[in-house]
């Protein structure tokens, strides 16, 4: 797309028909006036600013320099489908052109959602019959904590207020999901959390489960969700929420005792159980909803993300029928929604981004073939020096980087946190042709699953080779 008004835009080259961008101009713009999520932008402007990414195809992004990279991380854990897929880009004009807007309030619906919203109740596992649509992962939580209130209002319980979470999870940034989540660094700014939000430890067997198997941790991991309901008193909780596997949190993949152990828990004390499968849904782990993988059947699913690749914001909360029967039947109007719920531009996106996952196979891919290679590809990776351990689940995947490898994740020597060994891996990637994200010194890839095992290999030689970049800045 060439827009020549723009400084800094986009030009032909002469000859080569090849696409020109002024990197410098754009660079300075967006210092001088785009403030972005989560970012230090002194330290940014002391960088040179934000790199321009301008292009996207399959698994590979082209910044505005012309360096081809690896999208390990499928944008924000969202480009299921990977990049270039015109077939969404049809479905989006079409729907453009047919109708570009119309709200779900006010006893009115639209073609896309009504389909959408089908394909959704079909898809999801068993008693999930009904959608609530939202823009984002952050807005599906929102409407999780009101929806799970306005449950317990209709039950005649409205004392069960409290939702417990984790620390270290990661549930969005609008100010009910930036309490849910358990980030020490979020809850610092803005006088987080809102009442009636409690955190129990996350089931992160590295960081606590010495001295115990696999299997035991996870059953004392869950059992501190039983502790924190017999404190609080169980006739004052709502609900518990956590994410399958943690990803933001930076890929806490728990023992496959911990989720059936929670649902025990919550069917003891008849607590809602809320599934947030903003990434682990939509084929990330092999499933359509990670739940599934890890045994356990939630009251409410939250979505977004891999819903339509990301090309179009849409979220929502799937509701299985023991919230929805309470909220339809006994409802009256649920005072809750968004201008944009049911948006029948992004419902257009997703129905199309949902028929190629289905045409071609990617969630089964994912399970028996793209999710086992990048296992073996991480087992590999594993043996590099610098890599204490390598976990990975389906299609996500995570390296801890240690000072000194032991062989046991209990007994490695971690970097000090000042060292930011984690930082300096992720620039050499970036600047090696592959995205992994760092959090802390554990290095994470979540990548589209298009990926090929052939691109799973591509990928792992780079990392491999930014590992040995690293190692020797450490020297
Ligand atoms: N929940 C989880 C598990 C997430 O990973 C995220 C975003 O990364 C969110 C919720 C928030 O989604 P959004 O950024 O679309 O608001």
């Amino acid at each position: 797309m060439i827009q020549e008004a723009l400084p800094g835009a986009a030009e032909l080259q002469a000859g080569t028909g090849a696409t020109v961008y002024d990197t410098a101009a754009l660079k300075q713009l967006d210092t001088a006036h785009h403030l972005h999520p989560f970012t230090d932008h002194a330290l940014l402007r002391q960088r040179g600013g934000a790199r321009v990414m301008v292009r996207g195809d399959g698994i590979y992004l082209w910044d505005s320099d012309g360096r081809k990279i690896i999208d390990g991380m499928s944008g924000l854990w969202c480009v299921n489908v990977g990049y270039g897929r015109t077939g969404i880009a049809d479905a989006v004009y079409a729907q453009m052109q047919a109708l570009p807007f119309y709200n779900s309030f006010f006893n009115t619906t639209n073609v896309p959602a009504v389909l959408l919203a089908e394909q959704l109740a079909q898809l999801a596992p068993p008693k999930f019959g009904h959608v609530f649509f939202t823009s984002s992962g952050s807005e599906a939580n929102d409407t999780v904590v009101r929806m799970v209130r306005r449950y317990w209002d209709l039950m005649e319980q409205p004392q069960r207020q409290v939702i417990i979470s984790r620390r270290n999870a990661y549930h969005g940034s609008t100010m009910a999901a930036a309490s849910l989540g358990g980030m020490a660094g979020m809850h610092a700014q803005g006088g987080l959390p809102i009442p009636g939000i409690v955190h129990i430890g996350q089931p992160s067997y590295a960081e606590a489960g010495q001295g115990m198997s696999e299997a035991e941790f996870g059953i004392k991991a869950a059992g501190w969700l039983e502790e924190q309901i017999l404190e609080l008193g169980a006739g004052q909780v709502a609900a518990f929420i956590g994410e399958p596997v943690q990803g933001a949190g930076g890929v806490i993949i728990p023992p496959p005792t911990y989720w059936p152990e929670i649902q025990r828990i919550c069917d003891k004390y008849g607590i809602l159980l809320v599934s947030d499968e903003v990434i682990c849904g939509f084929g990330r782990l092999g499933r359509w909803f990670g739940c599934e993988l890890m045994g356990f059947q939630p009251d409410l699913i939250a979505f977004a993300k891999g819903v339509t690749s990301g090309y179009v914001p849409l979220g929502g909360v799937l509701v299985s029928a023991r919230v929805a029967e309470v909220l339809v039947e006994r409802g009256g109007d649920f005072n809750h929604g968004f201008t944009y719920s049911g948006h029948p531009v992004a419902c257009a996106a997703a129905l199309e981004n949902i028929r190629i996952l289905r045409e071609e196979k990617l969630v089964e891919k994912v399970a028996a073939e793209t999710g086992p290679h990048l296992k073996a590809a991480f087992a590999g990776l594993a043996l590099h020096p610098l890599v204490g351990q390598a976990e990975t689940c389906a299609l996500v995947a995570a390296l801890d980087l240690v000072r000194v490898k032991r062989g046991s994740v209990h007994a490695n020597e971690r970097f000090a946190a000042k060292d930011a060994v984690g930082m300096i891996c992720r620039g050499h990637m970036f600047d090696n042709g592959v995205i992994m994200r760092a959090v802390g010194d554990r290095m994470i890839v979540a990548p589209p699953l298009v990926i090929t095992r052939q691109q799973i290999d591509e990928m792992a030689e780079r990392i491999w080779a930014c590992l040995d970049l690293t190692l020797n800045d450490l020297k």
